[in-house]
């Protein structure tokens, strides 16, 4: 034998005993075949916690809360993380509906967060593929916020279980996105300093698709506003020159905003609505209130239609001769711009998990829904993950927003989107409630956990990943942009919002809560037929 042949027997020996010598080694940096196996065996593990996610996706839906109304949810998803060895941090930032639980020790930390509250008007029968509200007029998973916390938890508790008995150091933060439809709370908990010792955040939110990116998204931010006049009541037909309508002040704000759309930038969207009109059409309106949202692609440009907006309003006031009181600030985020090492990593996760295995009855539905809203294409679920790793948006021609924007400025983050929705859908709507308590959402939720405790594991396994990101962050994201909040010191939460309107459906929506302990799951104990679709023309 040569010397040679010699070295190449003694390393191919080397790398057969490889994976026994390992068994009991600290994962190693630089991506190897113990975390490869160790990702296996978390994608086993979430695997084998099928019921425990179809269960909280349920569970959630059922309770359908909107934004700062979440006791329901907070109470079980507290007492879930308690249960698993998690210390939590209830009413976090003087939101009583928020929590940020914590397991581990050692950095890296490592923050996973997904929204929980509801849309109004979206009550909707799950699994029937045209309008059928649960309780006409209540709340309900019109977004599909009821599965994100599963895609969360059923990962921290694969990888908890891992890092455990590897030893490995590292923290695991769980918590929640608030009335993230009100984008209400993220920009709160950074200002209370929730996220100064985190290294990475790994958010989630429904989608059609198994997806990621990184850089800048397509979309805006936003400040959300309300504004409050006051003027002076008198009968409206005896003597209605000794009133001063407040409710003038606000239909002449909107006049004038809208005169002023046409000459906003293409990326701008605003939009209102008067929460306070008057009382009753013989007493002129004392009071008035109405309520924007001022969205664009940065800081300066949200800045720019919040200053026009309050010009108007205070304009208004004049022209009505009533007072304009000091506005609220009932949300905000800024844009969002994701991490692109740490994106990177969830694409390569993404592959490997892939997309779920649809099932005829998932497909049906999926199509019988496309045809109801009647899309030219009823095309059902993805079958194909998208060609590439998307990356910074070329031409932002502005949408929609989440405070998740916010965190994103403080700390590397991204948001991975998983498949629990159907594609074609019009977004805040019963019809996007269909899906979130099937099948369908259950397994978005299994492949997205999948792919979060892969991502989880590798950010406590390769340190050199964590520096990327924040090379990423330091060096482009924050190199001329630097976070400042858009809430204003003298701003709080909006934790009164919804109140009224939870009070009003809550009793009766309370019949319906989801009872793990009767029904398999929740379409068993509604009795609805897995998929209802139509078998004659509507
Ligand atoms: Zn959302």
């Amino acid at each position: 034998m040569t010397r040679h042949a010699l070295v190449a027997l003694i390393i191919s020996a080397l790398v057969v005993a490889a994976p026994l010598a390992q068994k009991n080694a600290p994962a190693k940096p630089g991506g190897n075949a113990k975390l490869d196996a160790l990702k296996q065996e978390a994608v086993a593990d979430v695997e084998s916690r099928t019921q425990f996610a179809q269960q909280m996706v349920d569970q959630i839906f059922s309770y359908g809360e909107l934004g700062f109304q979440e006791f329901e949810t907070n109470r079980y998803l507290i007492d879930i993380l308690k249960k698993n060895g998690f210390a939590v941090q209830e009413g976090i930032a003087g939101i009583p509906t928020a929590f940020m639980a914590t397991w581990g020790s050692g950095k890296p930390v490592i923050a996973l967060g997904s929204d929980i509250d509801c849309i109004p008007q979206a009550s909707q029968k799950p699994a029937v593929a045209w309008h059928e509200p649960m309780i006409e007029g209540a709340p309900g998973h019109g977004e599909g916020h009821n599965s994100g916390q599963a895609v969360n938890i059923t990962a921290a508790l694969a990888v908890k279980k891992i890092m455990e008995r590897e030893k490995l150091p590292g923290t695991i933060r769980i918590w929640t996105g608030t009335a993230e439809e009100l984008v209400g709370t993220k920009a709160y908990f950074v200002r209370a300093g929730f996220f100064k010792d985190v290294d990475i955040a790994l958010f989630t939110h429904v989608g059609e698709n198994l997806d990621v990116s990184w850089g800048e998204r397509a979309g805006n931010g936003l400040v959300s506003v309300q504004y409050s006049f006051v003027g002076e009541t008198a009968h409206a037909a005896a003597n209605p020159w000794r009133g001063r309508s407040a409710l003038d002040a606000v239909e002449l704000m909107d006049i004038g905003w809208n005169f002023r759309r046409e000459h906003l930038r293409l990326s701008q969207r605003s939009h209102n609505v008067i929460t306070d009109g008057g009382d009753q059409p013989n007493v002129v309106p004392r009071t008035a209130s109405v309520w924007y949202y001022f969205r664009e692609t940065d800081y300066p440009h949200i800045k720019e239609l919040w200053e026009t907006g309050d010009t108007m309003a205070k304009a208004a006031a004049m022209m009505a001769g009533v007072d304009l009181l000091p506005t609220k600030v009932l949300g905000s985020a800024w844009p969002q711009h994701f991490n692109k090492a740490v994106a990177e990593t969830t694409w390569a996760n993404i592959q490997k998990v892939g997309l779920p295995q649809w099932s005829d009855e998932d497909q049906q539905l999926a199509r019988a829904l496309q045809k109801e809203l009647k899309n030219p294409r009823a095309e059902g679920l993805r079958t194909k993950l998208s060609d590439g790793l998307q990356g910074p948006v070329r031409e932002n021609t502005g949408g929609g927003s989440d405070d998740i924007g916010d965190i994103s400025w403080n700390v590397p983050t991204v948001t991975l989107r998983y498949p629990s929705n159907i594609p074609g859908l019009p977004g805040h709507n019963w019809a996007n409630a269909i899906s979130m308590a099937t099948p369908i959402a259950h397994k978005g939720v299994i492949a997205g956990a999948k792919v979060q405790a892969m991502t989880l594991l590798d950010l406590v396994s390769r340190p050199e990943l964590v520096e990327q990101a924040w090379k990423y962050f330091k060096d482009v994201q924050t190199k001329e942009t630097k976070y400042e909040a858009l809430i204003r010191p003298q701003d709080t939460p909006a934790i009164w919002l919804n109140k009224a309107t939870m009070d009003k459906y809550r009793p009766e929506m309370k019949k319906y809560y989801y009872d793990p302990s009767r029904f398999k799951n929740y379409l068993e104990q509604l009795n609805i037929k897995y998929p209802t679709v139509r078998t004659t023309a509507p």
